[in-house]
């Protein structure tokens, strides 16, 4: 990547062009938009599937433990890295970091992930804080595993909650008063953010998933990060907790186009639902189709469960002969 910050201006301009057209097409407006990795993930897959959701399933589904595990261990490992910051590189003890926070997260009315701590410290809900404090401290020692300690120079959480709930998630928007908005769900970055470019966008999950998998999220965060950071990062890395996994994505143009593809294909089936939501026509059946809502009465779902598909599922396939 030579030029960074062109790439990610040139991204800005082809990413605002193809959503003012889709928004013009549409035949009706369709409200607000957000545009994050869950959505352009699920848009991507299935995108009849993603119509189909409706507004339910488009808004944020509320916290629960798993979804919360994150947003906490990362609230944790910057009060962790505020405490000792000059001092000594203690190495966190995941769950008694974890706790700490939760402890001192008691304000109900406080944004983000911290209200929801205190509510459920409010309504002395301890079997869902000991699960979100589980989840959490899970995904803090994955990361902290597979990152090494001390973290590495220039190392900085994002999307970070913090007690006095100035935590602020990045986003980007096509241009002021746009009912789109786009969220980057990265949990670290590596690098300051300078015109030279070199930074690192860091992604963790607390377990392994699939290689298609892999390279979409880290498409997804090249284009989102670029756009919210104004330069595009050299590379996105994404690691897994369960396997200490760590791959490194290289970025370049092609990616941030498609990353950046992907980001319309929201805002274009989120268009089309004001018409239809589920359709056959694009039904597009994938492992995801085990779990969705609608198996049983999408015919191509059905057919791909009860066909051979079902067992490729995540798996190379084999050739024969
Ligand atoms: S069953 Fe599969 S193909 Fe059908 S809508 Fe769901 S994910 Fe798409």
């Amino acid at each position: 990547m030579t030029d960074p910050v062109g790439a990610a201006d040139r991204l800005h301009d082809a990413v605002s062009g193809a959503i003012d057209d889709v928004l013009a097409a549409a035949t009706a407006p369709p409200g607000p938009i957000f545009v994050g990795w869950a959505a352009a993930g699920d848009a991507a897959a299935c995108p009849a599937a993603y119509r189909a959701q409706g507004e339910d399933g488009w808004g944020f589904p509320g916290w629960s433990p798993a979804l919360a595990a994150g947003a906490i261990a990362r609230a944790a490992l910057d009060l962790h890295l505020d405490d000792q910051r000059g001092g000594a590189d203690r190495l966190p003890d995941p769950l008694e970091a974890v706790r700490g926070w939760m402890r001192a997260a008691t304000s109900v009315g406080a944004r983000g992930v911290a209200g929801w701590v205190g509510e459920l410290r409010a309504e002395r809900d301890t079997a869902t804080l000991a699960a979100a404090a589980a989840a959490a401290s899970r995904w803090l020692a994955g990361f902290v595993r597979v990152l090494g300690w001390p973290l590495p120079p220039g190392l900085a959480l994002l999307n970070v909650t913090r007690d006095d709930a100035q935590g602020v998630a990045p986003r980007w928007w096509p241009r002021k008063g746009s009912p789109v908005s786009v969220g980057s769900g990265a949990d670290a970055r590596i690098g300051r953010v300078r015109g030279a470019g070199g930074h690192r966008l860091v992604v963790h999950r607390p377990a392994a998933g699939d290689d298609r998998e892999v390279h979409g999220r880290a498409t997804f965060e090249a284009a989102a990060g670029a756009l919210v950071h104004r330069v595009a990062p050299v590379a996105v890395v994404v690691t897994a907790g369960d396997t200490s996994e760590r791959a490194r994505v290289e970025v370049d143009g092609d990616m941030l186009t498609a990353g950046g593809g992907m980001i319309v294909e929201v805002v274009r089936q989120r268009a089309v639902a004001v018409e239809r939501g589920y359709d056959p026509a694009d039904a597009t059946p994938s492992a995801r189709c085990r779990w969705c809502d609608l198996r049983d009465a999408c015919p191509p779902g059905r057919d791909w469960l009860a066909g051979a598909g079902r067992w490729r599922g995540g798996l190379p396939v084999v050739e024969i002969g």
